[in-house]
């Protein structure tokens, strides 16, 4: 058969966390949390299965979880969007994405993406006969460079895609950002994705600025989000996106053909659940602990910290005085060698481009953290 995806290979965080598995290292690979869920909200869903909600859901969601998810949007970022035609619930923010670039895109046209990225962007790009443009941001903190994304933009450019609490950097658009970036889609006519994922991950009193807050962008724009990172869940696969009800009509056309409809007992629970702002508030200073916690343990080794991270779940480091080698080299030697999992990040570069850096999972329990460091103190 012919490959769509040629250049393609299994993904790097499976790709890492079967060498974890394999080497029995400690696994700051892949992004997901080591500690449980809430047992209230099990004990929720569990009773939703038991009072029958066992069937297909509503095509674009149950009613009363999007009801909660447009209060949870005007309460956090000051705007209405209509339950009934401007959500749509989503198995997870990768199919969410994957299904905004299926509505904007045609064969030949272009895709604006900020590398490092998000591994699934690019293939699900490619994917539409579209093709992906590719703006480096400027390490070591990856802001953007509004210039090079001007420069990068032709006739063809039909969207681009942003994210913000950034994975893998930990970046944290700033109103500067914001503002450029209106500038740029309304002066070449642009759509938007906006992969928000992170969107309660910010530290040292930043604010996520979200594109459903700018009615200029949010106007042209997918916005998607994952509940993976907001419940401690990421095997759940449940996410939504958000845009305007006539994108959003596009939208569900493809949705509806999909995955037509996702886990009902889930939102039926959460519904309720997440109606508890607590529920996610409480994000920012718990992940900001373990941050501080990391950072603060990881300096009796000799790892570099180039900048904190501002947002996400992620802390990027330096090897320069351990290794000389490729990022991906080093990552597989650490597993093997000093049994701790890690992501080079290389890997979110479609030509491999490789700063000689790392990326931590720093969303594990304080004792997991601490045996990693212990291993890495031998370095
Ligand atoms: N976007 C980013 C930036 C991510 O880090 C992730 C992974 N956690 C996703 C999208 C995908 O989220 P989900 O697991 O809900 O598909
Ligand atoms: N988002 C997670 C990460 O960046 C992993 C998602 C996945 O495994 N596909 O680590």
């Amino acid at each position: 058969m012919q490959s769509k995806l040629p250049q393609v290979q299994t993904n790097i965080f499976s790709v890492m966390s079967a060498l974890a598995n394999e080497h029995k290292a400690i696994n700051l690979s892949q992004g997901f949390p080591d500690f449980p869920v809430d047992p209230i909200l099990i004990e929720n869903i569990h009773q939703a299965m038991k009072d029958g909600f066992n069937q297909y859901a509503p095509m674009p969601g149950v009613p009363a979880f999007r009801e909660m998810l447009a209060h949870k949007i005007e309460t956090l970022y000051g705007v209405k969007v209509s339950a009934d035609t401007e959500i749509t619930v989503t198995p997870g923010a990768t199919y969410a994405l994957y299904t905004a670039f299926a509505t904007i895109l045609h064969p030949g046209d272009e895709a604006l993406v900020l590398e490092p990225a998000y591994d699934s962007y690019i293939p699900g790009i490619e994917l539409q006969g579209a093709k992906p443009i590719c703006v480096p941001l400027v390490a070591p903190d990856y802001h953007v460079d509004w210039h090079a994304v001007e420069q990068a933009i032709t006739p063809n450019t039909k969207v681009m895609i942003i994210n913000s609490p950034h994975n893998p950097s930990g970046y944290v658009w700033t109103s500067a950002d914001m503002q450029a970036l209106i500038r740029i889609v309304q002066t070449h006519n642009l759509y938007l994705i906006s992969d928000e994922v992170y969107e309660h991950i910010t530290f040292d009193g930043r604010k996520h600025l979200s594109v459903l807050a700018y009615p200029e962008l949010f106007e042209r724009a997918f916005v998607c989000f994952s509940l993976g990172k907001v419940l401690h869940a990421t095997g759940w696969k449940m996410g939504y996106c958000v845009g305007p009800e006539a994108l959003m009509a596009e939208y569900r056309k493809i949705h509806q053909f999909l995955a037509f409809s996702c886990n009902t007992s889930l939102q039926v629970a959460l519904s309720k659940y997440m109606l508890d702002a607590q529920t996610y508030l409480s994000l920012p200073h718990f992940f900001e602990q373990k941050r501080n916690t990391f950072l603060a343990q990881m300096q009796q080794t000799p790892f570099t910290l180039h900048q904190p991270a501002q947002g996400s779940y992620f802390q990027v480091m330096g090897y320069e005085k351990i290794a000389d080698k490729p990022d991906k080299e080093f990552a597989v030697w650490l597993t093997k060698e000093y049994g701790v999992a890690t992501i080079p990040i290389s890997a979110f570069n479609h030509n491999g481009h490789d700063d000689k850096l790392i990326r931590f999972c720093f969303a594990k329990k304080d004792e997991t953290l601490q045996a990693a460091v212990e291993r890495l103190t031998k370095l």
